[in-house]
């Protein structure tokens, strides 16, 4: 049984006001006759690609931003794709453009993500949002990391001179952390599978983002006592004795476990919340802010392309 003393980073509850901020903004737009356009590419039947695709149009439609759904079926080829964003770079009323990953083992995706227009790049995954991030020049930011550093920021966590430790060096989630952090002035330690005595290095750490897809790999001895710690992992759990490691004596994980045949942990056992400051969820921490971001990323380009700041 865990004993939390850590405080709760409830990331629902600021996803929720970021999608109310945003809805706020569509709304006042909405009043001057315009309205910002997202476009998501789903290609193929990958079922979570789907839920994810399908979570996205529905976050827009509740925040009043216009969407899309493309669907070209599971052969689509590189061209093929490559025309389709073509054409929505081209569009006016389109002002993010989503290529939904993972994309057919056919496909370079490389090369079609390469092919979105930067200013419409909301998932910030082109090189020049890459460039624009890493220069600290304005540009689009990769949903999920943006999300990390709206969870510290509104739950008032000290970043500036502190020592951040990242565990994760992936395009899409740790590197972006560790440079949004270096741009918020921390001291940053990025770690990844090479790195020597991980749990003395992640100890350094006053504030630990772990981006790993390992579950529940970052246990008490990796934290240091008080430190803030962010879980971005999202693991589904089916074994038995891997849920009574973590979960044992949780009566709604039991009952979850018992009706699903499995529950979702982070890369943070839970059992962290005795020895850390402040944590977040999973799930329920890190992960509701990656729509709130894509849609609060979607009217970013909407203004920043007509150049409003
Ligand atoms: P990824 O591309 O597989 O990268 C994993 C990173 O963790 C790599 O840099 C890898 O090191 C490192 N790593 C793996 N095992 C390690 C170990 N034993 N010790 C130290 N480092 C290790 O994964 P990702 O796309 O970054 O995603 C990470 C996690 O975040 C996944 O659980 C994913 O499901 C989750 N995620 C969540 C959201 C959300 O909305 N909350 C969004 C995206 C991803 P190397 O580079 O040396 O291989």
């Amino acid at each position: 049984m865990t004993t939390i003393t850590a405080t709760i980073l409830d990331g629902n509850k600021i996803a929720t006001e970021i999608r109310s901020e945003v809805a706020q903004e569509v709304k006042a737009l909405a009043a001057t006759g315009v309205r910002p356009g997202l476009a998501v590419i789903l290609a193929g039947n990958d079922t979570a690609s789907e839920i994810y695709v399908r979570n996205k149009v529905k976050a827009s439609a509740e925040l009043g931003i216009h969407s899309e759904k493309l669907t070209p079926p599971g052969s689509v080829t590189t061209e093929e794709l490559l025309g389709m964003v073509a054409e929505l770079n081209r569009r006016d009323d389109i002002d993010g453009i989503l290529v939904q990953l993972p994309l057919p083992t056919q496909v370079d995706a490389k090369r079609v993500l390469v092919a979105v227009a930067p200013e419409k790049d909301v998932d910030g995954l082109h090189p020049v949002n890459v460039g624009n991030l890493s220069t600290q020049r304005p540009g689009l930011v990769p949903c999920t990391p943006a999300g990390v550093m709206e969870i510290l920021k509104r739950s008032n966590i000290p970043i500036r001179g502190q020592h951040a430790v990242v565990i994760g060096r992936s395009d899409l989630v740790g590197k972006p952390i560790a440079m949004l952090l270096l741009n918020a002035n921390a001291t940053v330690t990025v770690c990844h599978s090479k790195t020597r005595d991980l749990p003395a290095m992640a100890r350094q750490g006053d504030i630990l983002v772990a981006a790993m897809g390992r579950p529940g790999f970052v246990t008490g001895e990796f934290v240091r006592p008080g430190a803030a710690v962010v879980d971005v992992g999202i693991n589904k759990i089916t074994d038995r004795e891997e849920f009574t490691r973590f979960f044992a004596g949780d009566a709604a994980r039991e009952k979850q476990f018992a009706e699903k045949g499995s529950t979702l942990v982070g890369d943070v056992d839970p059992h962290v919340a005795e020895v850390a400051g402040a944590i977040t969820p999973v799930p329920g921490g890190v992960g509701p802010l990656t729509i709130a971001m894509l849609m609060a990323n979607t009217v970013k380009a909407f203004r920043m392309r007509r150049g409003w700041s």
